[in-house]
């Protein structure tokens, strides 16, 4: 198949004007302005759009789909995890499974096509049908009250991964975070998606009650936690973070959402460990955090992609609503190095630099195309663009 866009971004090189992109399988072949349809050749034309590889979210909860403006923002941290919790428990299979579905549509029609996603009802997991993304699924695992849930999340997590071995993506575990996960689980995690080749993905620093819990052992959190039955005994004893990596809890390829409170000292460990961090503009500001330390991550060594988190903290699973919030808060960050936050950044953060996020030769098939004004700059009009993609292809099949 010979697609021939007006432009195509390659995210290797400069914008290509009147190239065409060959795509045999499910790679991609050749990119250039030489290739011609050779006989028989499938040939789509796609005047007054931009090619450009499919967007990689690295942070979604599609469980959450339905609770879009069920909590009303502004809650403090503790409170909103408590409603989530609540309406999480007021939920049956089939709506888990139509959240999932729903949440794939959205991420599509938005031009995403690799999601991370964090799942959080393992009883679900033999009921999913093949995803029409790429999708790292990371069964999220919690033992603060007891040990049985997380026992159970990872038996069945590693069922679900030899029934989804041929599809798109892979899979992940999620110790969700230092106050719901222990040192226990966190290591267990580790060792297992290190000897499975699984992603391990977590939430660290994320709010202010998080960092009183940890530094200063009091606040909301602490309290609700104490009252649930939780060793506190790690509270008032420095930072999360320090205490996941000083005791070799994470390693250089664990996903980290979020990482808003940080101490000066947690930046020196991460020079030392630069983690893959992930940043979600858009909860951030439904929840009002202090501003992002981008530059700080970034002069620490740390390379940060782009993700929605769920429509129970955003009202859209649109990485470019995320990208436009991103420019609002760091506008001296170019647009060409903006979209790499979606493209190639997270590619490499998923161990798949090369294959995803890229259009070259032998890069995977995963493409899409947006009708956008061609007298402006390509990568800034990606950004802006709000519409559905005209083209869209995941593992060399179209879906549009
Ligand atoms: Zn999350």
């Amino acid at each position: 198949m010979l697609l021939r866009p007006a432009i195509t971004l390659t995210m290797t090189g400069p914008p290509l004007a009147g190239a065409a992109v060959r795509v045999s399988g499910n790679r991609v072949t050749g990119v250039g302005a030489g290739l011609s349809p050779s006989a028989g050749e499938e040939v789509i034309d796609l005047p007054d759009c931009v090619l450009l590889p499919g967007l990689i979210n690295t942070h979604c909860h599609l469980d959450y789909t339905g609770f879009k403006g069920a909590i009303f923002p502004g809650l403090p941290f503790s409170e909103w995890v408590r409603r989530i919790n609540a309406l999480k428990r007021g939920l049956t299979v089939s709506d888990w499974l139509a959240a999932i579905a729903r949440g794939f549509q959205l991420l599509m029609n938005s031009g995403c096509t690799t999601v991370v996603n964090i799942e959080s009802f393992p009883e679900a997991l033999p009921l999913l049908p093949r995803p029409p993304l790429r999708t790292w699924w990371c069964v999220e695992m919690i033992d603060a009250r007891s040990r049985g849930p997380a026992d159970e999340a990872l038996t069945m997590a590693l069922e679900f991964f030899r029934r989804a071995r041929g599809w798109p993506g892979g899979g992940g575990l999620s110790p969700h975070a230092p106050y719901t996960a222990s040192v226990w689980l966190y290591r267990r995690a580790l060792r297992v998606a290190q000897r499975e080749g699984l992603l391990l993905a977590t939430h660290v620093a994320e709010s202010v009650e998080e960092q009183e819990m940890f530094l200063h052992g009091q606040g909301a959190m602490f309290d609700f936690f104490k009252n649930i039955g939780r060793n506190m005994d790690d509270c008032g004893q420095g930072s999360a973070l320090s205490h996941l990596l000083e005791d070799g809890l994470l390693d250089e390829r664990s996903l980290v959402a979020h990482l808003n409170y940080l101490q000066e000292y947690d930046y020196q460990l991460l020079k030392k460990t630069p983690l893959p961090v992930t940043h979600c503009p858009r909860c951030h500001a439904y929840f009002g955090h202090a501003r992002f330390p981008y530059e700080r991550l970034r002069e620490a060594g740390c390379r940060v992609s782009l993700g929605t988190d769920s429509l129970a903290s955003n009202d859209r699973l649109d990485l470019r609503a995320e990208l436009r919030e991103f420019r609002r808060e760091y506008p001296d960050v170019s647009a060409g190095e903006c979209l790499r936050m979606v493209t190639t950044v997270p590619a490499e953060q998923i161990g798949k630099a090369g294959e995803l996020g890229v259009i070259v030769s032998g890069a995977l098939a995963d493409l899409v195309a947006l009708p956008l004004p061609m007298d402006s700059d390509p990568y800034q009009a990606v950004i802006c663009s709000r519409d559905e993609p005209v083209f869209f292809m995941v593992d060399g099949k179209c879906h549009k």
